[in-house]
């Protein structure tokens, strides 16, 4: 029998609901991948139909009547409750915002994309300086339609939206142990001996990059009867139901390692998805997990697993097999090759050590965009002269500074912080598994799925029926503390830059 037994109507809803979603997200799926450009038109045309009749269905005031009255029969503690009460909560913020204020505002998103990538071609903030100003504080104003909403704690509510369980408070508080612990470190390294780069910097053609993925995704033992992996511009991984998850990945011939690291990234989310209690599809039990929540399992597996000795010493037969010019080069060595560490510009090219202070750059800015005292005019030299401060570098183009990302054009404020929280989580949850499972070990006997299974049991089956923080306590034995990061990138660079 299933954990979930839901009344017919609802049932019958949450069916309802999932077959638009998979249809949508079939179709976004292939939009990314493989659909001939030109049929865009067409197919963002019969996408936006289909999500305002999904909308509909959803928001409809009759259902959700219903779905309150059904609520309050239900017992306390149970998933259930859990569940309709995370629906709940999500109706409560979008409810009372009146339609033309939200049609408003999906215009101005719209728009802003569109505005964002062709100012980001030119290389010119100008060009996107008023409509990122009146999108954000749009965004903002919608809040205080939500009851969580009181007064001050814009950024509060934003924040809690993408990582439940998280606030101002918390973050400043995260990110101050970020900056104390990982500023001196960075200097320590820029001042080190360099490593020398040249070994890698080999070119290797889209095709043979394809064929190593496939047997990345053997060794990694994932499923091809449930996950597929394909080719898009910007990596990303999409849920279309119990048994199919569709990854993606990016060839760059003058950068292999950046596939690898991206596609073990990708399975990782892959994997949440894959390794929810069977009985929460379809339920906002496995479809509202937090982003902070699933950076932590895709840089679990990124970090410290695809970028550790013992995976690339278990992967080096099939790396010197497919590409016979790194036979010179040891396990060792390429290890220490992918985790060389440059303060650079560019978020999305970081290494794991500099990449938790784009993100403070970017939360710090934030802060500023929440409670509306940002100098919009002087946004690029603000980045630039933080950048400056934390990195010791100072980007001269918009395209590499301020432009660079898109989630501020799509209205996301909140969702960087989650990114650097995700890398702590993971922090902590590998330590854990560290002291129950011998990964070296199990890796070098090519059992892939030992880390796996312990993700699956430890973390990922909750869904989400557990806020990450509560999971991370709970397999830890201790609350959640940013120093177990800290201090695994102070040991590792130590190493690996031979520190004091
Ligand atoms: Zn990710």
């Amino acid at each position: 029998m299933s954990k979930l037994n839901f009344a017919d109507f609802y049932q019958e809803y949450l069916d309802l609901l999932g077959a638009y979603q998979l249809a949508l997200s079939t179709m976004y799926v292939d939009q990314n991948t493989i659909a001939p450009k030109k049929g865009a038109f067409n197919a963002n045309k019969a996408m936006s139909i289909l999500s305002s009749q999904a909308f509909a269905i959803e928001n409809n005031p009759e259902t959700i009547a219903k779905i309150r009255e059904y609520a309050s029969t239900l017992e306390d503690g149970s998933l259930e409750k859990q569940e309709i009460t995370i629906r709940l909560e999500e109706i409560a913020d979008s409810e009372n915002i009146p339609a033309d204020v939200y049609r408003r505002f999906v215009q101005t998103r719209n728009d802003s994309e569109t505005i964002w990538h062709r100012a980001k071609e030119n290389n010119d903030y100008s060009e996107f300086r008023n409509i990122l100003e009146d999108l954000m504080n749009q965004q903002i104003d919608l809040l205080k339609y939500s009851p969580r909403f009181h007064q001050d704690n814009a950024y509060d509510v934003l924040l809690d939206t993408y990582e439940k369980g998280t606030d101002q408070k918390f973050y400043d508080e995260f990110f101050s142990v970020i900056k104390k612990e990982l500023i001196p470190l960075i200097h320590q390294v820029q001042n080190a001996k360099q490593i020398d780069t040249t070994p890698i910097e080999i070119s290797i053609d889209e095709k043979r990059q394809a064929e190593f993925a496939d047997k990345l995704m053997e060794f990694m033992q994932a499923d091809p009867q449930r996950v597929y992996l394909s080719t898009t511009e910007h990596p990303f991984t999409d849920f279309l139901g119990k048994d199919d998850v569709r990854i993606t990945t990016h060839y760059y011939p003058d950068t292999f390692l950046s596939a690898i690291l991206s596609t073990v990234h990708e399975y990782g989310h892959a994997l949440f998805g894959l390794q929810i209690d069977e009985d929460f599809y379809g339920t906002t039990l496995a479809n509202n997990i937090g982003s902070g929540a699933h950076e932590s399992q895709s840089r679990f597996l990124e970090n410290h697993i695809g970028r550790s000795e013992a995976f690339w010493k278990a992967l080096y037969p099939s790396i010197v097999e497919s590409f016979p010019e790194f036979k010179d080069l040891t396990p060792e060595e390429i290890t220490r090759l992918i985790n060389v560490s440059v303060p650079g510009l560019v978020r999305t090219e970081a290494d794991e050590l500099t990449y938790p202070l784009h993100i403070l750059i970017r939360y710090e800015i934030e802060k500023m965009m929440a409670d509306k005292t940002l100098d919009y005019d002087h946004l690029p030299e603000i980045w630039a002269d933080k950048y400056e401060e934390y990195l010791g570098v100072r980007p001269n183009t918009d395209a590499k500074g301020v432009l660079q990302d898109m989630h501020w054009s799509a209205g996301n404020i909140g969702y960087f912080p989650t990114y650097a929280l995700g890398s702590a989580y993971a922090a902590q949850l590998y330590e854990a598994m560290a002291k129950e499972i011998n990964v070296e070990e199990e890796l070098a006997k090519g059992n892939f799925t030992a880390i796996t299974d312990w993700l699956k049991n430890n973390v990922q089956h909750y869904g989400a029926s557990k806020s990450m923080k509560e999971i991370v306590e709970e397999v830890s034995g201790k609350p959640f503390d940013p120093t177990i990061y800290t201090n695994y990138l102070k040991d590792k660079y130590s190493k690996l830059y031979d520190l004091k």
